[in-house]
Protein backbone atom coordinates (compact mmCIF):
# COMPACT_ATOMS: atom_id res chain seq x y z
CA UNK A 1 0.00 0.00 0.00
CA UNK A 2 1.28 3.17 -0.74
CA UNK A 3 1.94 6.22 1.81
CA UNK A 4 1.57 9.23 -0.86
CA UNK A 5 -2.14 10.41 -0.27
CA UNK A 6 -4.22 10.65 -3.15
CA UNK A 7 -7.13 13.13 -1.98
CA UNK A 8 -9.51 11.13 -1.64
CA UNK A 9 -9.09 10.06 1.89
CA UNK A 10 -11.73 11.02 4.77
CA UNK A 11 -10.93 13.95 6.68
CA UNK A 12 -12.41 13.77 10.24
CA UNK A 13 -14.20 17.25 10.68
CA UNK A 14 -13.00 20.45 12.17
CA UNK A 15 -15.17 22.03 14.30
CA UNK A 16 -17.74 24.01 13.27
CA UNK A 17 -16.36 27.32 12.42
CA UNK A 18 -19.75 28.53 14.54
CA UNK A 19 -18.82 26.47 17.11
CA UNK A 20 -15.54 27.52 17.50
CA UNK A 21 -15.88 31.18 18.68
CA UNK A 22 -17.53 32.55 21.58
CA UNK A 23 -17.22 32.32 25.18
CA UNK A 24 -21.35 32.57 26.13
CA UNK A 25 -22.86 30.25 28.06
CA UNK A 26 -24.81 28.94 25.33
CA UNK A 27 -21.84 28.66 22.61
CA UNK A 28 -19.56 26.71 24.97
CA UNK A 29 -22.43 24.57 25.72
CA UNK A 30 -23.34 24.33 22.32
CA UNK A 31 -19.66 23.41 21.24
CA UNK A 32 -19.20 20.50 24.25
CA UNK A 33 -22.78 19.18 23.06
CA UNK A 34 -21.22 18.86 19.60
CA UNK A 35 -18.32 16.83 20.71
CA UNK A 36 -20.30 14.56 22.88
CA UNK A 37 -22.27 13.57 19.48
CA UNK A 38 -19.03 13.24 17.49
CA UNK A 39 -17.06 11.04 20.40
CA UNK A 40 -20.08 9.67 22.26
CA UNK A 41 -18.04 10.66 25.29
CA UNK A 42 -20.24 12.22 27.99
CA UNK A 43 -19.06 15.44 29.23
CA UNK A 44 -21.17 16.48 32.53
CA UNK A 45 -18.53 16.60 34.78
CA UNK A 46 -17.12 18.97 32.16
CA UNK A 47 -19.27 21.11 31.38
CA UNK A 48 -20.20 21.28 35.85
CA UNK A 49 -17.30 23.50 36.49
CA UNK A 50 -17.27 27.02 38.14
CA UNK A 51 -15.91 29.73 36.32
CA UNK A 52 -17.94 32.04 33.84
CA UNK A 53 -17.45 31.42 30.35
CA UNK A 54 -16.92 34.98 28.99
CA UNK A 55 -14.03 35.08 31.40
CA UNK A 56 -12.26 32.45 30.05
CA UNK A 57 -11.45 34.73 26.88
CA UNK A 58 -7.93 34.75 26.27
CA UNK A 59 -7.10 31.92 28.30
CA UNK A 60 -8.42 29.28 26.13
CA UNK A 61 -9.62 28.94 22.25
CA UNK A 62 -12.69 26.57 21.52
CA UNK A 63 -13.76 26.37 25.07
CA UNK A 64 -16.12 23.03 26.40
CA UNK A 65 -15.82 23.73 29.81
CA UNK A 66 -13.52 22.88 32.83
CA UNK A 67 -11.22 20.38 34.28
CA UNK A 68 -11.30 19.69 38.11
CA UNK A 69 -8.53 18.50 40.14
CA UNK A 70 -8.21 17.25 43.59
CA UNK A 71 -6.87 20.24 45.96
CA UNK A 72 -5.35 19.69 49.09
CA UNK A 73 -3.58 21.90 51.54
CA UNK A 74 -0.21 21.66 52.91
CA UNK A 75 0.89 24.16 56.23
CA UNK A 76 1.50 25.73 58.40
CA UNK A 77 4.56 27.13 56.55
CA UNK A 78 6.75 29.96 58.67
CA UNK A 79 8.22 32.19 56.17
CA UNK A 80 10.60 34.93 57.32
CA UNK A 81 10.99 36.64 53.67
CA UNK A 82 11.35 40.12 52.66
CA UNK A 83 8.18 39.92 50.97
CA UNK A 84 6.05 37.36 52.76
CA UNK A 85 6.48 37.23 56.37
CA UNK A 86 4.32 34.57 58.53
CA UNK A 87 2.84 31.13 58.93
CA UNK A 88 0.92 30.24 55.18
CA UNK A 89 -1.34 27.51 54.37
CA UNK A 90 -0.20 26.39 50.88
CA UNK A 91 -2.60 24.79 48.19
CA UNK A 92 -1.87 21.51 45.89
CA UNK A 93 -3.63 20.16 43.28
CA UNK A 94 -2.46 16.86 42.33
CA UNK A 95 -3.18 14.10 42.04
CA UNK A 96 -0.10 12.04 43.36
CA UNK A 97 -1.05 10.38 47.24
CA UNK A 98 1.53 11.11 49.59
CA UNK A 99 2.51 14.31 48.14
CA UNK A 100 0.59 16.93 49.73
CA UNK A 101 1.15 14.68 53.10
CA UNK A 102 5.27 14.53 52.28
CA UNK A 103 5.60 18.57 51.69
CA UNK A 104 3.31 18.90 55.01
CA UNK A 105 5.89 17.05 56.68
CA UNK A 106 8.56 19.31 55.55
CA UNK A 107 6.64 22.68 56.45
CA UNK A 108 5.88 21.57 59.94
CA UNK A 109 9.45 20.90 60.75
CA UNK A 110 10.79 24.00 58.99
CA UNK A 111 8.01 25.40 61.11
CA UNK A 112 8.91 24.02 64.15
CA UNK A 113 12.76 25.01 63.02
CA UNK A 114 11.99 28.69 63.00
CA UNK A 115 10.92 29.10 59.88
CA UNK A 116 12.43 29.40 56.56
CA UNK A 117 14.26 32.21 55.44
CA UNK A 118 13.71 34.01 51.74
CA UNK A 119 15.23 36.54 49.03
CA UNK A 120 14.48 37.57 45.73
CA UNK A 121 17.84 38.09 44.45
CA UNK A 122 16.80 39.09 40.80
CA UNK A 123 13.18 39.83 39.29
CA UNK A 124 13.42 39.96 35.74
CA UNK A 125 12.00 37.91 32.56
CA UNK A 126 14.55 37.71 28.98
CA UNK A 127 13.42 37.16 25.33
CA UNK A 128 16.23 36.66 23.15
CA UNK A 129 15.55 37.00 19.45
CA UNK A 130 18.27 36.74 16.37
CA UNK A 131 20.03 38.91 14.15
CA UNK A 132 20.84 37.90 10.77
CA UNK A 133 24.29 39.30 9.12
CA UNK A 134 25.40 39.34 5.49
CA UNK A 135 29.13 38.34 6.98
CA UNK A 136 30.78 37.60 10.38
CA UNK A 137 31.89 41.45 10.45
CA UNK A 138 28.73 43.02 10.42
CA UNK A 139 27.24 40.81 12.98
CA UNK A 140 30.60 41.63 15.09
CA UNK A 141 30.10 45.51 14.42
CA UNK A 142 26.33 45.13 15.36
CA UNK A 143 26.96 43.11 18.85
CA UNK A 144 29.71 46.07 19.19
CA UNK A 145 27.43 48.96 18.51
CA UNK A 146 24.31 47.61 20.68
CA UNK A 147 25.11 49.07 24.23
CA UNK A 148 25.17 52.49 22.41
CA UNK A 149 21.57 51.91 20.95
CA UNK A 150 20.28 51.04 24.66
CA UNK A 151 18.10 54.41 24.88
CA UNK A 152 16.57 54.53 21.69
CA UNK A 153 15.79 50.18 22.26
CA UNK A 154 14.07 51.48 26.04
CA UNK A 155 11.74 54.11 24.37
CA UNK A 156 10.87 51.83 21.80
CA UNK A 157 10.13 48.70 24.09
CA UNK A 158 8.40 50.57 26.80
CA UNK A 159 6.11 52.28 24.66
CA UNK A 160 4.22 49.63 24.79
CA UNK A 161 3.83 48.68 28.02
CA UNK A 162 2.76 50.70 31.30
CA UNK A 163 4.50 48.14 33.80
CA UNK A 164 7.35 46.70 31.76
CA UNK A 165 10.77 47.60 31.88
CA UNK A 166 13.77 47.32 30.09
CA UNK A 167 16.53 46.79 32.03
CA UNK A 168 19.50 46.37 29.70
CA UNK A 169 20.13 44.27 26.52
CA UNK A 170 23.28 42.19 25.62
CA UNK A 171 24.51 40.03 22.42
CA UNK A 172 25.85 36.86 21.72
CA UNK A 173 27.71 36.56 18.10
CA UNK A 174 26.81 33.11 16.50
CA UNK A 175 28.91 33.15 13.40
CA UNK A 176 27.28 36.14 11.04
CA UNK A 177 24.00 35.67 13.45
CA UNK A 178 23.31 37.68 16.76
CA UNK A 179 21.40 36.83 19.76
CA UNK A 180 20.62 39.51 21.53
CA UNK A 181 19.02 39.33 25.05
CA UNK A 182 16.08 41.99 26.39
CA UNK A 183 16.12 41.77 30.02
CA UNK A 184 12.89 43.54 31.94
CA UNK A 185 11.35 43.68 35.06
CA UNK A 186 7.82 43.01 34.68
CA UNK A 187 5.99 43.91 37.77
CA UNK A 188 3.27 41.60 38.86
CA UNK A 189 2.85 39.54 35.85
CA UNK A 190 5.14 36.91 34.25
CA UNK A 191 5.31 39.14 31.40
CA UNK A 192 5.70 36.79 28.47
CA UNK A 193 2.89 38.53 26.39
CA UNK A 194 4.33 42.48 28.05
CA UNK A 195 7.90 41.62 26.98
CA UNK A 196 7.86 39.78 23.76
CA UNK A 197 5.33 42.64 22.36
CA UNK A 198 7.75 45.57 23.54
CA UNK A 199 11.08 43.39 22.22
CA UNK A 200 9.09 43.24 18.92
CA UNK A 201 8.77 46.88 18.38
CA UNK A 202 12.53 47.35 19.71
CA UNK A 203 13.79 44.83 17.15
CA UNK A 204 12.15 46.44 14.53
CA UNK A 205 14.29 49.84 15.62
CA UNK A 206 17.66 48.09 15.43
CA UNK A 207 16.28 46.61 11.92
CA UNK A 208 15.26 50.02 10.61
CA UNK A 209 18.70 51.45 12.07
CA UNK A 210 21.22 48.58 12.51
CA UNK A 211 21.61 47.25 9.56
CA UNK A 212 20.22 43.24 10.26
CA UNK A 213 19.28 41.69 7.34
CA UNK A 214 16.29 39.96 9.26
CA UNK A 215 15.88 38.62 12.43
CA UNK A 216 13.62 35.87 14.46
CA UNK A 217 11.38 36.48 17.40
CA UNK A 218 12.83 33.63 19.24
CA UNK A 219 16.28 31.64 19.23
CA UNK A 220 15.57 29.21 22.12
CA UNK A 221 18.32 31.07 24.07
CA UNK A 222 16.16 32.38 27.07
CA UNK A 223 15.25 28.21 27.52
CA UNK A 224 11.20 29.58 28.16
CA UNK A 225 9.36 26.73 29.15
CA UNK A 226 13.19 24.45 28.49
CA UNK A 227 15.77 22.95 31.12
CA UNK A 228 19.20 24.36 30.12
CA UNK A 229 22.64 25.88 31.70
CA UNK A 230 21.30 28.97 30.54
CA UNK A 231 18.97 29.35 33.39
CA UNK A 232 21.59 28.85 35.93
CA UNK A 233 22.32 32.54 35.77
CA UNK A 234 19.43 34.14 36.42
CA UNK A 235 17.59 36.29 34.72
CA UNK A 236 14.50 34.24 32.84
CA UNK A 237 12.05 35.12 35.99
CA UNK A 238 12.92 35.58 39.51
CA UNK A 239 16.35 34.03 41.57
CA UNK A 240 14.64 32.95 44.96
CA UNK A 241 16.57 31.37 47.76
CA UNK A 242 15.32 30.01 50.58
CA UNK A 243 16.94 28.36 53.62
CA UNK A 244 16.55 27.23 57.39
CA UNK A 245 18.98 26.20 59.81
CA UNK A 246 17.30 22.47 61.38
CA UNK A 247 18.11 21.21 64.90
CA UNK A 248 19.31 17.92 64.45
CA UNK A 249 17.01 16.65 67.12
CA UNK A 250 14.34 18.09 65.37
CA UNK A 251 14.98 16.47 62.33
CA UNK A 252 15.42 13.06 63.61
CA UNK A 253 11.79 13.36 65.52
CA UNK A 254 10.14 14.79 62.15
CA UNK A 255 12.01 12.22 59.49
CA UNK A 256 13.90 9.79 61.77
CA UNK A 257 17.08 10.52 59.72
CA UNK A 258 20.38 12.56 61.36
CA UNK A 259 22.09 15.74 59.70
CA UNK A 260 24.97 13.76 58.52
CA UNK A 261 22.76 10.70 57.39
CA UNK A 262 20.52 13.26 54.80
CA UNK A 263 24.34 14.81 54.28
CA UNK A 264 25.53 11.47 53.32
CA UNK A 265 22.52 11.18 51.26
CA UNK A 266 22.74 14.34 49.36
CA UNK A 267 26.71 13.67 48.16
CA UNK A 268 25.23 9.99 47.04
CA UNK A 269 22.42 11.88 44.90
CA UNK A 270 24.52 14.46 43.47
CA UNK A 271 26.67 11.97 41.80
CA UNK A 272 23.64 10.22 40.57
CA UNK A 273 22.59 13.32 38.71
CA UNK A 274 26.25 14.27 37.51
CA UNK A 275 26.27 11.14 35.89
CA UNK A 276 23.27 11.89 34.32
CA UNK A 277 24.36 15.01 33.37
CA UNK A 278 21.22 16.93 34.55
CA UNK A 279 21.50 20.93 34.42
CA UNK A 280 21.34 21.63 38.51
CA UNK A 281 20.45 19.52 41.29
CA UNK A 282 16.81 18.77 43.19
CA UNK A 283 14.82 15.71 44.42
CA UNK A 284 11.66 17.33 42.83
CA UNK A 285 10.81 20.47 42.77
CA UNK A 286 8.07 19.46 39.69
CA UNK A 287 6.14 17.77 42.00
CA UNK A 288 5.43 21.28 44.07
CA UNK A 289 5.70 23.36 41.16
CA UNK A 290 3.37 21.68 39.03
CA UNK A 291 0.82 21.29 41.94
CA UNK A 292 0.76 24.87 43.15
CA UNK A 293 1.26 25.75 39.56
CA UNK A 294 -2.21 24.70 39.00
CA UNK A 295 -3.85 25.46 42.16
CA UNK A 296 -2.64 28.97 41.58
CA UNK A 297 -3.16 29.53 37.73
CA UNK A 298 0.23 29.81 37.06
CA UNK A 299 1.24 28.75 32.84
CA UNK A 300 2.08 25.06 34.48
CA UNK A 301 4.73 24.51 31.13
CA UNK A 302 6.63 26.83 33.05
CA UNK A 303 7.85 24.21 35.15
CA UNK A 304 9.87 22.98 32.79
CA UNK A 305 12.15 26.29 33.33
CA UNK A 306 11.15 27.00 37.03
CA UNK A 307 12.68 23.29 38.64
CA UNK A 308 15.81 23.91 37.15
CA UNK A 309 17.71 24.54 40.74
CA UNK A 310 20.21 23.82 43.00
CA UNK A 311 19.00 21.94 46.66
CA UNK A 312 22.17 22.18 48.96
CA UNK A 313 22.34 20.03 52.76
CA UNK A 314 25.06 21.20 54.80
CA UNK A 315 26.38 19.64 58.10
CA UNK A 316 26.78 22.40 60.40
CA UNK A 317 29.46 22.49 63.00
CA UNK A 318 27.52 21.50 66.13
CA UNK A 319 26.10 19.08 64.47
CA UNK A 320 22.57 20.35 63.03
CA UNK A 321 21.76 20.63 59.39
CA UNK A 322 21.63 23.80 56.93
CA UNK A 323 19.42 23.18 54.03
CA UNK A 324 18.36 25.57 51.07
CA UNK A 325 17.22 25.80 47.54
CA UNK A 326 18.46 28.57 44.82
CA UNK A 327 15.89 28.86 42.05
CA UNK A 328 17.24 31.22 39.00
CA UNK A 329 14.15 30.43 36.83
CA UNK A 330 10.70 31.28 39.57
CA UNK A 331 8.56 32.29 36.90
CA UNK A 332 5.30 33.38 38.72
CA UNK A 333 2.91 35.77 38.91
CA UNK A 334 -0.14 37.44 40.44
CA UNK A 335 -1.37 39.64 37.70
CA UNK A 336 -1.69 38.12 34.12
CA UNK A 337 -2.51 35.21 32.47
CA UNK A 338 -4.83 32.77 34.44
CA UNK A 339 -4.08 34.26 37.64
CA UNK A 340 -7.21 35.54 38.28
CA UNK A 341 -9.70 33.10 36.56
CA UNK A 342 -12.30 31.11 38.69
CA UNK A 343 -10.17 28.70 41.61
CA UNK A 344 -6.95 30.49 40.75
CA UNK A 345 -7.83 33.81 42.46
CA UNK A 346 -9.09 32.00 45.31
CA UNK A 347 -5.85 29.86 45.96
CA UNK A 348 -3.92 32.97 45.57
CA UNK A 349 -5.94 34.79 48.25
CA UNK A 350 -5.37 31.97 50.49
CA UNK A 351 -1.77 32.87 50.49
CA UNK A 352 -2.60 36.86 50.36
CA UNK A 353 -1.54 37.19 47.11
CA UNK A 354 -4.08 38.22 44.48
CA UNK A 355 -3.77 41.12 42.04
CA UNK A 356 -0.77 44.01 42.11
CA UNK A 357 2.08 44.40 44.63
CA UNK A 358 2.19 40.32 45.38
CA UNK A 359 4.25 38.63 43.09
CA UNK A 360 7.55 38.82 44.97
CA UNK A 361 5.34 37.64 48.23
CA UNK A 362 4.44 34.64 46.16
CA UNK A 363 7.64 33.57 44.89
CA UNK A 364 9.14 33.54 48.46
CA UNK A 365 6.17 31.62 49.67
CA UNK A 366 6.81 29.04 46.36
CA UNK A 367 10.51 28.41 47.17
CA UNK A 368 10.03 27.96 51.29
CA UNK A 369 6.96 25.18 50.06
CA UNK A 370 9.96 23.62 47.46
CA UNK A 371 11.97 23.35 50.69
CA UNK A 372 9.99 21.80 52.58
CA UNK A 373 9.39 18.91 49.99
CA UNK A 374 12.88 18.47 49.28
CA UNK A 375 13.61 17.97 53.02
CA UNK A 376 10.72 15.86 53.61
CA UNK A 377 11.63 13.70 50.21
CA UNK A 378 15.19 13.09 51.12
CA UNK A 379 14.19 12.32 54.75
CA UNK A 380 11.56 9.53 53.20
CA UNK A 381 14.59 8.05 51.38
CA UNK A 382 17.30 8.73 54.03
CA UNK A 383 14.88 6.24 56.61
CA UNK A 384 13.84 3.86 53.87
CA UNK A 385 10.42 4.64 54.26
CA UNK A 386 9.95 6.68 50.54
CA UNK A 387 7.83 3.27 49.42
CA UNK A 388 5.54 2.56 52.52
CA UNK A 389 4.28 6.66 52.60
CA UNK A 390 3.26 5.83 48.49
CA UNK A 391 1.45 2.51 49.76
CA UNK A 392 -0.12 4.25 52.69
CA UNK A 393 -1.33 7.19 50.77
CA UNK A 394 -0.35 7.24 47.25
CA UNK A 395 -2.56 4.04 45.97
CA UNK A 396 -6.05 4.49 44.78
CA UNK A 397 -5.83 0.52 44.11
CA UNK A 398 -8.19 0.69 40.56
CA UNK A 399 -10.85 -1.86 40.85
CA UNK A 400 -9.84 -4.86 38.45
CA UNK A 401 -10.89 -5.83 34.97
CA UNK A 402 -13.54 -8.80 35.55
P1 LIG B 1 -0.97 39.09 30.09
O1 LIG B 1 -2.21 38.62 30.77
O2 LIG B 1 -0.88 38.97 28.63
O3 LIG B 1 -0.67 40.62 30.39
C1 LIG B 1 -0.49 41.11 31.64
C2 LIG B 1 -0.67 42.62 31.56
O4 LIG B 1 -1.18 43.07 32.79
C3 LIG B 1 0.61 43.38 31.40
O5 LIG B 1 1.02 43.47 30.06
C4 LIG B 1 0.27 44.74 32.01
O6 LIG B 1 -0.14 45.66 31.04
C5 LIG B 1 -0.93 44.45 32.87
N1 LIG B 1 -0.71 44.76 34.29
C6 LIG B 1 -1.62 45.33 35.10
N2 LIG B 1 -1.16 45.45 36.34
C7 LIG B 1 0.11 44.94 36.33
C8 LIG B 1 1.11 44.77 37.32
N3 LIG B 1 0.93 45.15 38.59
N4 LIG B 1 2.27 44.22 36.95
C9 LIG B 1 2.49 43.82 35.70
N5 LIG B 1 1.58 43.96 34.71
C10 LIG B 1 0.39 44.51 35.03
O7 LIG B 1 0.20 38.32 30.83
P2 LIG B 1 1.78 38.30 30.61
O8 LIG B 1 2.31 38.19 31.98
O9 LIG B 1 2.28 39.40 29.74
O10 LIG B 1 2.02 36.98 29.85
C11 LIG B 1 1.81 35.74 30.51
C12 LIG B 1 1.06 34.86 29.60
O11 LIG B 1 1.81 34.74 28.40
C13 LIG B 1 0.91 33.49 30.16
O12 LIG B 1 -0.47 33.22 30.32
C14 LIG B 1 1.49 32.59 29.10
O13 LIG B 1 0.68 31.51 28.85
C15 LIG B 1 1.63 33.45 27.89
N6 LIG B 1 2.81 33.17 27.07
C16 LIG B 1 3.02 33.99 26.02
C17 LIG B 1 4.12 33.79 25.22
C18 LIG B 1 4.40 34.70 24.09
O14 LIG B 1 5.40 34.49 23.43
N7 LIG B 1 3.58 35.72 23.84
C19 LIG B 1 5.00 32.76 25.50
C20 LIG B 1 4.77 31.97 26.58
C21 LIG B 1 3.67 32.19 27.37
P3 LIG B 1 0.92 46.72 30.43
O15 LIG B 1 1.86 45.90 29.61
O16 LIG B 1 0.10 47.63 29.61
O17 LIG B 1 1.60 47.38 31.55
Amino acid sequence: MSDTPTGDEPRPELVPRFLGQGYLPEQVAARRQWIEEKTGASLGLVGAGGIPTELMRGNIENPIGTVQMPLGVAGPLLVRGEHADGAFYVPFATTEGALVRSYERGMVLLTRAGGVTTRVVTDENVVCPTFLFETVAEAAAFAGALPGHFPELRAAAESTTRHGRLLRVDARVSGRAVIVGFHYHTGDAQGMNMIVKATERAAAWLMAHAGATAYRTFSGMSSEKRASGYLMGGGKGKTVVAGARIPASLLEFYTRVTPRQLVALWHDVVIGHLQANTVGFNAHYANGLTAIFIACGQDVANVANASVGVTDFELLPGGDLHASVTLPSLTVATVGGGTLLGTSRECLSMLGCVGAGKALRFAEIVAASLLAGELSMAGAIGAGEFVEAHEAYGRNRPPQEP
